[in-house]
């Protein structure tokens, strides 16, 4: 397969052949050793040295399903460290079509025009599209789908990626064409801004798929895989039913729902946002409106949604559960359309809802909007377009907003937001936060499936140790997390592998891929500075005793130092 590399300097692309140490991995993992070979750690991360990278997985095209994920990867502008971030979507089975295995967008251009960087069969060229800039990612996806065909797919930025703002995400073309699926978190949209690029457009023609060296032990081990995920009822019955909303009366109920900028565990008006009204709202409004649909080919989960308004008319799609909380709970607004309105926006504007989420929280509870007042975050969120002085504060991330307005409490880890999972009532993913290399990144390890008490200190480290290697091994294959609820046994994973190449790896080689992962990620943060002193949660959490379980983070930090010593081993 090929690497496409994007001179935005001299506005030229090259393929070259993908080297053979990169075959057997992808995405998250292929990210972090391209990084560290070819990036400076410490480096501005806005600046020409850094580097952006599309990756895609080494099952995507094959029939795997859920195998098509696309990351994005680069020096995060929003944490300073390594950063990886992925989305579902249609984008990465698209470059694979054209035998591409991963893109990296190297200096800058000159001027201030904006490029759209357009993939054909053994083509890869960028155009000028000036005419883009300061567009929506909904209007920036139809006209390019207007312009190259509706088979096309995107992947774009918003005014707050083109304006470099910290929280900006790149938002990339689903099923419908609608910029549904995100590499939301980590600021990989400034740096896609810094690099002068609106979009990647991936056109239809593509014809090569990764050629399969056993199709028939390829096929006994998609068998075993889907009966694993016909028979785990998340898989089998939740998602598809009810997408990830279920979560916001799971965490309700462990007193773990982000509420009011982290002031509480539980919210008084969790019902309204959960699983159970999201599915009747959605399915009594009809229209434009689905409960369960996929957001790429051959999906058995089906995890998105479509979110229709009083009319019937689709306001956004998908609503999950992160953000049900980061712009419900979190803000004190238990209203389904306020949030969905909320992050339509969000999509628009091209930021992450999770850390626009955070500092509006905190900007609520500083008193410059109040709780509960949706309509006055749309206000800020809509704003950011406009270059209005607040919004671009908050689209600057939560420890921006912390500084600016001279807060103390900014719930964050090396320069990221927390997600929806409360550390101090489910511990683990405490010590998560603490220790990847990503910052405050549920995608990195959560733990509240494991099977620990997850209001006590105990066993949290291991948690999480067993966690984080499971997510990264999953992230460098590129395959959905969501399928891992189901997959409990690696040889599941790495049967798909050795069947699609020839090999005879066990459990081990999924062991390895996720250590290398981590190790590169750790080595890469070491060299751009930091250091264990960053392996901590902000205070708060441990001083603050959180209601109505009054529970506070007290994993002791030489447990948590003892990490590292574990995933290194
Ligand atoms: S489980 Fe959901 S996010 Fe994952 S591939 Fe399927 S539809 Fe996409």
């Amino acid at each position: 397969m090929k690497i496409v590399r994007v001179n935005m300097d001299t506005l030229q692309a090259s393929f070259e052949e993908a080297p053979k140490e990169y075959e057997l991995i992808g995405n998250r993992g292929l990210i972090a050793k391209i990084l560290l070979k070819e990036v400076p750690p410490a480096c501005h991360p806005l600046s020409a040295r850094n580097k952006l990278i599309f990756a895609t997985g080494p099952l995507a095209g094959t029939g795997v399903p859920t195998a098509g994920r696309l990351s994005a990867g680069g020096k995060s502008p929003l944490t300073g460290g390594i950063k990886e971030s992925n989305s579902g979507g249609v984008v990465a089975d698209a470059l694979v079509e054209h035998e591409i295995k991963a893109i990296i967008i190297e200096n800058k251009p000159k001027g201030a025009g904006l490029y759209a960087l357009v993939i054909a069969p053994g083509k890869a060229e960028l155009v000028p599209c000036d005419d883009l800039k300061g567009l929506g990612n909904y209007d920036t996806h139809r006209k390019l789908l207007e312009r190259y065909g509706s088979k096309a797919t995107v992947a774009s930025i918003g005014p707050a990626g083109e304006m470099r703002a910290l929280a900006a995400g790149i938002f990339t073309s689903d099923m419908e064409g609608l910029p549904g699926a995100v590499c939301a978190r980590g600021g990989l949209g400034a740096l896609m801004g810094a690099k002068g690029l609106k979009a990647l457009v991936v056109l239809d023609g593509g014809e090569y798929t990764i050629p399969v060296k056993q199709p028939d032990r390829l096929k006994e081990a998609l068998k075993k895989y889907h009966e694993v995920i016909r028979s785990t009822p998340q898989t089998a019955q939740v998602y598809p039913k009810y997408g990830t909303s279920p979560t916001i009366m799971t965490f309700n109920a462990l007193g773990g729902l982000p509420t009011y900028n982290f002031r509480r565990g539980d919210f008084e008006f969790a019902e309204k946002i959960g699983a159970e009204a999201l599915y009747t709202t959605i399915t009594e409004r009809g229209g434009e409106g689905n409960p369960t649909h996929r957001c790429m080919n051959g999906c058995p989960i089906r995890c998105y949604n479509k979110y229709p308004d009083s009319e019937g008319k689709l306001m956004v799609s998908p609503i999950q559960f992160e953000t049900l909380a980061m712009l419900g709970s979190n803000l004190g607004i238990g209203d389904l359309d306020a949030i969905c309105r909320l992050n339509c926006l969000c999509n628009d504007q091209g930021v992450d809802t999770v850390e626009i989420g955070v500092a509006l929280g905190m900007a609520m509870e500083a008193g410059l909007l109040q709780f509960g007042d949706g309509a006055a975050a749309a206000g800020v969120v809509e704003g950011i377009g406009k270059g209005e002085a607040l919004s671009r504060v908050l689209a600057s991330g939560a420890v921006v907003t912390g500084k600016v307005f001279g807060i103390e409490r900014v719930p964050a880890v090396r320069g990221q937001a927390l997600p929806a999972h409360e550390p101090r009532a489910v511990k683990g993913i405490g010590v998560t936060f603490s220790t990847s290399a990503m910052g405050a990144d549920h995608t990195t390890g959560v733990t509240f499936r494991e099977k620990v008490d997850h209001q006590k200190p105990e066993g949290q480290v291991e948690a999480s140790v067993r966690a984080q290697i499971k997510h990264a091994a999953f992230d460098t294959l590129g395959l959905c997390f969501f399928v891992g609820t189901a997959v409990q046994d690696p040889m599941l994973t790495v049967d798909l592998v050795n069947a699609v190449y020839g090999t005879d790896f066990g459990e081990e080689f999924w062991v390895q891929i996720a250590k290398d992962t981590l190790r590169a990620e750790r080595a890469f943060n070491e060299a751009a500075g930091f250091t264990r002193v960053h392996d901590r949660l902000p205070e708060f959490f441990r001083e603050e005793k959180l209601p109505p379980r009054n529970l506070v983070f007290d994993v002791p930090q030489e447990e948590i130092d003892r990490v590292w010593s574990e995933l290194l081993k």
